[in-house]
């Protein structure tokens, strides 16, 4: 029955973590997946999420099913929390609870997939892997255009532009507004003015995909073109995650809004979501929602807990910093300012694949092929090990 199913290969990224945990050396470093760890190297239960967790057990409510959009309070308040001031009225915004930030791609993508035929997406390159697996699985075709620029270690901002002012009207094309996974290079503020006004000018369809709020600048800087596309009145789909800025990554926490500038079409698009959502797997589930519209929903908390992703934010700053200047001094000649310039848990180290392997075969240090490196799983006890290490494979 099943002989002509092939093997799956398997990850790249999770096969890493899975060889990571084989692997006996105490001296070992995980670099290649992306988790935030603090200080000593563990994933937190952030302290706002703990008090949360004790009010929902303590209100024991019983386990049916949420609604297909999810649960109410939550829904608002991540809506607040991503508009702030420029809140859209609810007759323009669609937004539905999703499986964290994958879920809320997939259900855009099979949304956008049924009623725009035939649909192709343009992703950044390189970006997120899994764009890939989850919109062709959707029945997109994917297409490129141009992000990092391998020569400046930065961003390819003309490439880009160029590229997407040359999209047919209403192209659908993926935007990472802050933190970009797998670089780590963002576009500056001027230059989302640029980006925000081709869209805009070229009537295309923005997919914003923000799994890193408040991982570069702050909660609120970090969604300025999000925010613009509002204030511009431009159409489009946004994925956000709380896996990481919550640290609730297996409780599958995330939500998809739609903005409808035209009155009168979020009623619809919200329910082809639900449609979408009962096709798939019904309704979403309810712990991670209650957890976050606990938070969020108490003024007091919600100020802890922006603290906390800002504590986060710091400390993966701090480490990028310690380890270019570690770096700087193990090999002088060369340049790793580059490092300081990215943003969010993310950064190519610019090593190629052979100095990835050997980074992990001698010394225990994973990173991801691409030279791709999660700057959060850095710590006091590591950094001086990951820059000594990476520093003798640059040597050669
Ligand atoms: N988009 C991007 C750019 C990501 O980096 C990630 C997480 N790695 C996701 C979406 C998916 O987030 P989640 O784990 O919440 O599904």
């Amino acid at each position: 029955m099943f002989s002509h199913l092939p093997p799956y290969a398997g990850d790249p990224i999770l096969s890493l973590m899975e060889q990571f945990q084989r692997d006996e050396r105490s001296n070992k470093v995980n670099l290649s997946i992306g988790i935030y760890t603090d200080g000593k190297g563990v994933v937190p239960v952030l302290p706002s999420v703990r008090t949360a967790a004790a009010a929902v057990a303590q209100a024991d409510a019983p386990y049916v099913y949420l609604p297909m959009e999810g649960h109410g309070a939550y829904r608002q308040a991540v809506a607040k929390l991503l508009f702030g001031a420029d809140l859209p009225a609810p007759e323009h915004l669609a937004i539905v609870q999703t499986l964290g930030g994958s879920g809320a791609l997939k259900v855009g993508a099979d949304l956008i997939a049924r009623f725009f035929p035939q649909p192709t997406i343009w992703l950044p390159d390189p970006t997120w892997d899994n764009h890939i697996g989850i919109f062709e699985g959707a029945g997109f075709k994917t297409e490129r255009y141009p992000y990092y620029d391998a020569q400046t270690k930065g961003l390819n901002f003309e490439g880009m532009l160029a590229k997407i002012d040359s999209l047919p009207r209403g192209a659908v094309v993926l935007l990472h507004p802050c933190c970009h996974n797998p670089t780590g290079v963002d576009p500056t503020r001027a230059q989302w003015e640029q980006i925000v006004e081709v869209v805009e000018k070229r009537g295309l369809l923005p997919f914003f995909d923000l799994a890193y709020q408040g991982f570069a600048e702050s909660l609120d800087e970090d969604i300025w073109p999000v925010r613009e596309a509002v204030r511009r009145q431009i159409p489009f789909f946004l994925s956000n995650s709380f896996s990481k800025i919550f640290s609730l990554y297996s409780e599958r926490i995330g939500a998809l809004s739609v903005f409808c500038p035209q009155a009168g079409q979020a009623a619809n698009v919200l329910g082809q979501l639900k449609l979408t959502v009962r096709r798939n797997y019904s309704s979403p589930p309810r712990n991670g929602a209650l957890l976050v519209a606990h938070v969020l929903g108490d003024d007091k908390l919600a100020a802890q807990w922006r603290g906390e992703v800002e504590e986060m934010r710091v400390r993966v700053r701090d480490m990028r910093v310690k380890l270019a200047s570690q770096l700087k001094s193990a090999v002088p000649d060369q340049d790793f300012s580059f490092l300081l310039r990215q943003n969010g848990m993310f950064g190519y180290t610019g090593l190629s694949s052979a100095q990835v392997d050997r980074l992990r075969e001698e010394f225990g240090v994973y990173a991801v092929g691409t030279g791709r490196i999660c700057v959060a799983g850095l710590n006091d006890s590591n950094v001086a090990r990951v820059a000594e290490t990476m520093a003798e494979v640059l040597r050669g």
